[in-house]
């Protein structure tokens, strides 16, 4: 048998693999910031029908050791799609056991979305008639990509939705393809959504991340996610989106992420932002309502703590976004676990959960759309 790391965002240390029934394995830190350590991704090959046995010996070592309770690791046999395997956290060991079915399986913290995947949503949207143009190229020869669909008019409200500023998060690659396939279909709220407003979508905001195997950090070991207020240099991904913003304007925005501890799909909204409005108020209560009612996994229960008043970081992206535009804006969370209130014990939160609910934020915004496009009160 064999450990293979030769594919994008393949990442593994090994400790030893001379048998399919005792391998031993590390998680690395991201390539460039040791804080972080939660990503891994690699191939078993030659193992076919054997019983497989691995233990990840630092699981407690890594950034958020609470997330491998009830965390079970994602396995796929054909490269294509992804279960879960029987997994058990004791002792600071993530120990897994599977049976390969082929000369190659694939196992992973979550199912990737990769970076071709991106590019070839991209195309389908351009073929849709949406228009599409990098925003910048990346340090690893990589773009960050604006996508803009439906009414081009530039006095149509844009809604901003950036994803994927965390690279191993990648739920929010899935939330984006279920979210572009409903916007881009004949359902009547994506019409509605398509006809009076321009959905500016950058559908992953650091491919480098995700080229390198990094869980939280870009190629020069920045979380772009604390980079809004002042972007440096070396994350030239926010400088980018952020300009881009500031010239278009902004009536929402949303930062889709995942979530590795927290057993639930949230939203962390900007109750904090110095420049909170009552207008920003009145819009979220009416948010949730139309979210909830969009998606059986949206909840309002379980999240973050709130910030205090004056005391949100605009450092992050969403509080940025609220306290510049005096819009409504959130992060929104998916759970790497499961939604504890529905769980598949097969799947758990799945691909296919994260890109019903990106379809429901069509929905959802078309409901939104009349508050967003009116007048400020
Ligand atoms: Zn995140």
């Amino acid at each position: 048998m064999r450990i293979a790391t030769d594919f994008e965002g393949a990442r593994i240390d090994v400790l030893s693999a001379e048998s399919p029934s005792n391998v031993r394995l590390a998680v690395p830190a991201d390539p460039k910031h040791a804080k972080f350590r939660m990503w891994f991704a690699f191939a078993v090959e030659d193992a076919a029908d054997e019983a497989l046995s691995v233990a990840i010996e630092n699981a407690g070592s890594c950034t958020w050791p609470r997330a491998w309770t009830d965390y079970q690791v994602c396995a796929s046999h054909d490269g294509q799609t992804w279960t879960r395997v029987p997994t058990v956290y004791a002792d600071g060991v993530l120990r897994f056991t599977d049976t390969p079915r082929g000369p190659r399986s694939l196992y992973a913290y979550y199912a990737p979305y990769s970076n071709a995947a991106i590019d070839g949503l991209i195309a389908r949207a351009e073929a849709a008639g949406a228009r599409a143009r990098s925003l910048v190229e990346t340090p690893g020869g990589h773009h960050v990509s604006l996508v803009e669909i439906g009414n081009l008019d530039p006095g149509a409200p844009a809604l901003w939705i950036v994803a994927q500023q965390h690279p191993g998060e990648h739920m929010a690659g899935h939330w984006v393809d279920g979210f572009v396939e409903r916007l881009l279909s004949d359902d009547d709220d994506a019409r509605k959504l398509r006809s009076e407003a321009c959905v500016a979508l950058v559908p992953r905001m650091n491919p480098d991340g995700v080229a390198l195997g990094a869980h939280r950090t870009n190629a020069a070991g920045i979380d772009l996610n604390r980079q809004w207020l002042a972007p440096e240099g070396a994350a030239p991904e926010v400088g980018a989106v952020r300009a881009a913003m500031l010239a278009r304007g902004c009536a929402f925005f949303l930062d889709v992420h995942g979530d590795e501890t927290l057993p639930y799909v949230f939203v962390q909204g900007a109750e904090g932002v110095p420049m909170r409005t009552p207008w920003m108020v009145g819009l979220e209560a009416a948010f949730c309502e139309a979210f909830r009612a969009a998606s059986p996994d949206f909840q309002t229960e379980y999240g973050y703590p709130k910030d205090p008043p004056g005391q949100g970081n605009l450092r992050i992206a969403s509080n940025w976004a609220a306290d510049t535009f005096d819009a409504l804006s959130y992060t929104l969370e998916m759970p790497f676990i499961d939604n504890a209130n529905a769980p598949d014990p097969e799947l758990g939160w799945s691909t296919e959960r994260s890109r019903a609910l990106g379809a429901a934020m069509v929905t959802t915004l078309a409901r939104m759309l009349p508050k967003l496009g009116g007048k400020r009160t």
